[in-house]
């Protein structure tokens, strides 16, 4: 039987490259890792496809799916509200599927105090400065909704404490490497180990 999938939050504050890394790690499809997909209020920007960046959906659509506790955790993030899919998660985690939770800090609380299994992982940009250039560079929001962004990235980034592994985004595939590191790291620990090789230890140690 294939071990449990790990469970990762990663949490940023806008801008930071959170999207870009997660999709950097699943670009050529592995089969154990998945990033899963929340629901939004938010309108989606130019190019985002509906089920795949998010699940679009209207502010009564959300509030129903809260009602019917279809949420693992959801917050309310720059006047939208952002949420995760309950099921998606706990079945893909029982396939043996490592799940990335792209989620702010307040969702990441949640899912702590449900999971505290749950491996918490921070991205910082290396500047405020290249913060706000990156913000402005990806084009996709206005200046009103950077300006806020911006705002509340200090905030945001107060919380990195919260999490287990920090990483500093600063050149892209040395933090890509370092987000690789933690993931496989997490295969190898003694417990994992354990459960994916169950049978060779018997093996290894019958009399
Ligand atoms: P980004 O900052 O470019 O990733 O902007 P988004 O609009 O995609 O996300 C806005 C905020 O909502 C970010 O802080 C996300 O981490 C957070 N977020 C996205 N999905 C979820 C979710 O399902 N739950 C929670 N709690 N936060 C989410
Ligand atoms: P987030 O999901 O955290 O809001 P994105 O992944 O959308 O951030 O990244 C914000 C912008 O910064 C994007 O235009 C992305 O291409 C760019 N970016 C991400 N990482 C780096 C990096 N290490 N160096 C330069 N630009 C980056
Ligand atoms: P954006 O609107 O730029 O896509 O996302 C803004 C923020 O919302 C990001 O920090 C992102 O991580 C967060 N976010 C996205 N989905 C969720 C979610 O399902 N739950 C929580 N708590 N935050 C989310």
């Amino acid at each position: 039987m294939s071990a449990r999938g790990n469970l990762f939050i990663v949490s940023a504050p806008s801008g930071a490259g959170k999207s870009s890394l997660i999709a950097a790690l699943l670009a050529n499809k592995p089969a154990d890792k998945q990033v899963s997909v929340s629901h939004t209020t938010r309108q989606p920007r130019p190019g985002e496809v509906n089920g795949q960046h998010y699940h679009y959906v209207s502010v009564e659509e959300f509030k129903a799916l809260i009602a019917e506790e279809a949420f693992f955790e959801w917050a309310e993030v720059f006047g939208n509200f952002y949420g995760t899919s309950r099921k998606v998660i706990e079945e893909t985690l029982e396939r043996g599927i490592d799940v990335f939770l792209d989620i702010d800090w307040q969702g990441a609380q949640q899912v702590k105090k449900l999971m505290p299994e749950a491996i918490g992982i921070f991205i910082l940009p290396p500047s405020r400065e290249e913060l706000e250039r990156r913000l402005t560079g990806r084009g996709q929001d206005s200046s009103e909704v950077i300006a806020s962004r911006m705002a509340q990235a200090v905030s945001e980034m107060s919380h990195y404490k919260e999490y287990d592994f920090i990483i500093v985004n600063d050149d892209f595939e040395t933090a890509l490497g370092d987000l690789s590191a933690i993931i496989r790291s997490q295969r190898l620990t003694r417990a994992s180990q354990i459960n994916t090789h169950n049978d060779m230890l018997k093996g290894l140690l019958a009399d």
